[in-house]
């Protein structure tokens, strides 16, 4: 018997596991993504595995929120001093 809708869930899974990603990866990608995100240049298609494997990894999470807040203060043209980045540690 037919199940297009079952073979399709069960290869999107097994397509997630492929494309998973390690954390030293993510440190890798995460720079960049946090570039892109500064510029308006992220939407869904981006990066994917690293999205989802911020969606599931705490530490990546933090290491990339953090990245991300330096990434804007330096777009406003606000670079953090010594303080805000002890601070923020
Ligand atoms: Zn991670």
């Amino acid at each position: 018997m037919e199940r297009p809708a079952l073979r399709r869930l069960l290869r999107a899974i097994s397509d997630t596991d492929d494309e998973e990603i390690s954390c030293a990866k993510c440190f890798d990608l995460v720079s960049e993504y946090v570039d892109l995100e500064v510029a308006g240049m992220v939407g869904e298609q981006t990066l994917p595995q690293l999205q989802q494997h911020l969606r599931q990894c705490g530490v990546c999470r933090e290491e990339y929120e953090i990245l991300r807040d330096l990434a804007r203060l330096e777009a406003d043209g606000r670079a953090p001093s010594a303080d805000d980045l002890r601070s923020a540690l």
